[in-house]
């Protein structure tokens, strides 16, 4: 295993410290590991390498995004449910495909207290096994589907890579949904309302992705087929920030999630899961933070905007109580406000809120006060203005959504600009990003060019693109075209 500054802790702890500390994003790496513990996202000193320490901060950021996410899930009919940690080895051992795939990432509990267990447990990696068991007491009868269920749990996975916070961690932050339907077709319905949630979700974290099917060889073990959304890095590296998966019968058979029909027969039900997970949070971060910290869409920072009083002696009072009030204003038309009361500079609160990535500034000093006026700093563009007291709350709401849109678009552009499509593969050599080519649907023609770039394929778009072109590898006509990356 590598030992990299990622593990090592560079969290400082007063603004002064972090002053010195030093962003620059042209080191990609370096710069992602120091920005996430500068603007207190997280706090890298926990002596167990992948568990994350979420302080104040970070967490508000997750809980925003769990709450975005939890919106979603309910308004189209899924119920939030919350199951055990622990799962017995037996019970996991029932799908042979999907204990496969887990084997070697699962911790195991073997002991209690000063006794060995007779049936060793283990940590959920994926909550299938928990879930599933239950499911088949659950599930009786037609008129208990669609069931459609989902929890926000962390699940533990023992992955070998080297660890990063948020993107590569061994204790994940996991959103997962699990549904049962009648049949097949029914559960593809569920994968359609499954897509149009990740595209909502998407615009509302200002996440741009790429909508894939994996290859067979790489779908999630136990699924029928798998779907996964990709963000492209600013270093041309892949993320992967959510599946979707349709089980058909896979798993119901072995866990006997039976339900009788109309006419009195029984059939096993179909299943699809939905999961997505703090990886939302590197993506973001890492797509648009700067060399000035973090910048976050509106829709999930904990604050939308900070507010800095300008104090000198004489108006100190004045200067205070304008302040509240337009906090409170701020407030009553649904602006989250931070008000910085802080003992220290204008200066140092400036800097400490552009690292965190609050989206709007407003500072309000006793010129300000006489002249009627409110300066506002955009985190995402720097720009400054001076606007009339009076309007301030209508134009703080539009700045806000012109934030969100204008941060959409830019994430846009950059994950179409990483996109290269090349008619053979050796044209793709030294391109960094995303490579799209055609692919004749060999498994050897994939594998090699795969070993030439050292690339994996992410998969084949879900809509069909209308390619006409040549395999990439030995030339033959296709109308297949495939998306490769180095992913994270
Ligand atoms: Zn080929």
């Amino acid at each position: 295993m590598t030992t990299m500054n990622t593990d090592q802790p560079a969290k400082t702890d007063t603004i002064e410290e972090k002053m010195k500390v030093s962003l620059d994003k042209s080191d990609f790496n370096e710069w992602y590991s120091n920005v996430v513990e500068q603007s207190n996202l997280t706090d890298k000193r926990y002596p167990i390498k992948g568990m994350n320490v979420w302080p104040a901060y970070g967490w508000k950021v997750m809980k925003n995004i769990d709450r975005l996410i939890g919106e979603e899930l309910v308004s189209t009919g899924h119920e939030e449910v919350h199951f055990p940690l622990l799962i017995s080895e037996e019970v996991f051992a029932k799908e042979s495909e999907h204990i496969k795939g887990f084997d070697d990432e699962v911790y195991w509990v073997t002991h209690a207290g000063g006794e060995e267990l007779d049936v060793k447990l283990l940590l959920r990696p994926t909550s299938e096994t928990a879930m599933y068991p239950i499911f088949s007491l659950w599930v009786r009868s037609h008129t208990d589907l669609p069931l459609k269920t989902f929890q926000l749990v962390d699940t533990y996975r023992y992955d070998t890579k080297q660890t990063r916070a948020f993107t590569r961690v061994r204790e994940i932050h996991f959103f997962e949904a699990h549904t049962c339907h009648a049949d097949f077709e029914d559960a593809e319905k569920q994968i359609a309302e499954d897509l149009e949630i990740m595209e909502r979700l998407g615009k509302k974290l200002c996440l741009p992705y790429l909508m894939l099917k994996r290859p067979d060889w790489d779908k999630f073990p136990g699924a029928f087929y798998s779907l996964a959304a990709d963000t492209v890095m600013p270093n041309g590296k892949t993320l992967q920030i959510g599946t979707i998966h349709q089980y058909r019968d896979n798993f119901s058979k072995p866990y006997d999630i039976k339900y009788e029909d109309t006419a009195g027969e029984h059939k096993f039900a179909h299943q699809t899961t939905y999961g997505m997970s703090e990886r939302l949070i590197g993506a973001i971060v890492g797509i648009y933070g700067d060399n000035k910290g973090v910048i976050l869409p509106p829709a999930i920072a904990p604050y939308q905007v900070v507010l800095v009083p300008i104090l000198v002696k004489k108006s100190k009072a004045e200067v205070s109580d304008s302040c509240q009030k337009l906090r409170d204003e701020l407030i009553s038309v649904g602006v989250s406000v931070h008000l910085d009361h802080r003992d220290i500079r204008p200066g140092s609160k400036f800097y400490d809120w552009e690292l965190r990535g609050v989206p709007l500034r407003l500072e309000l000093g006793p010129r300000d006060l006489e002249r009627g006026e409110v300066t506002v700093v955009r985190r995402d563009t720097g720009e400054r203005n001076v606007i009339k007291r009076e309007t301030v709350k209508a134009a703080v709401v539009e700045i806000l959504n012109d934030i969100q849109a204008s941060l959409l678009k830019i994430g846009e552009q950059m994950l179409e600009d990483s996109i290269n499509t090349v008619d053979a593969i050796d044209e793709a050599k030294g391109k960094t990003g995303v490579i799209r080519v055609g692919w004749c649907g060999e498994p050897d023609c994939d594998d090699q060019m795969c070993k030439l770039l050292e690339i994996n394929m992410l998969g084949t778009p879900i809509i069909d693109e209308g390619y006409s072109g040549n395999c990439g590898q030995c030339g033959k006509p296709t109308t297949t075209v495939a998306y490769y990356a180095k992913s994270f």
